[in-house]
């Protein structure tokens, strides 16, 4: 008597083009659907690899790096804008009117953004 084994509803052969950038390279990450529960997977040209749950926890690493390197972006273009008014107050050249707008335009921006970093929740998932 032949016995019946269960066959996944998809094959990991059937990989599509996700939306979704790899979080360790720029490469575009392929979707397909997985084992008996249909599980996503993903992965990139290069072969990075991921289950929902480690890209959700890369992702938002991947996030948390991006804001921080925003805020500190921010504090380079006030120290920079800073360093000019300085430049010209020696030359005694005017116009740092626009300099002292960006400066206090860009400590407004890192309140916002340090707001966001401090006020995200990340969700910790199980692998299934
Ligand atoms: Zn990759």
């Amino acid at each position: 008597m032949k016995r019946r084994t269960h066959k996944p509803k998809t094959s990991v052969e059937n990989w599509t083009v996700s939306q979704v950038g790899c979080p360790d390279c720029a490469g575009v990450l392929k979707l397909t659907r997985d084992g008996r529960h249909g599980h996503h997977r993903y992965k990139c040209y290069v072969g990075h690899r991921f289950s929902t749950q480690s890209l959700l926890k890369a992702k938002e690493a991947q996030l948390e790096i991006a804001l921080w390197s925003t805020l500190v972006l921010l504090a380079h273009i006030e120290m920079v804008c800073s360093n000019l008014i300085r430049e010209r107050q020696s030359a005694r050249a005017s116009h740092t009117k626009p300099l002292q707008l960006r400066i206090r335009e860009a400590r407004v921006h890192e309140h916002k953004i340090r707001t966001v970093i401090e006020s995200t929740h990340v969700c910790h998932v199980e692998e299934a």
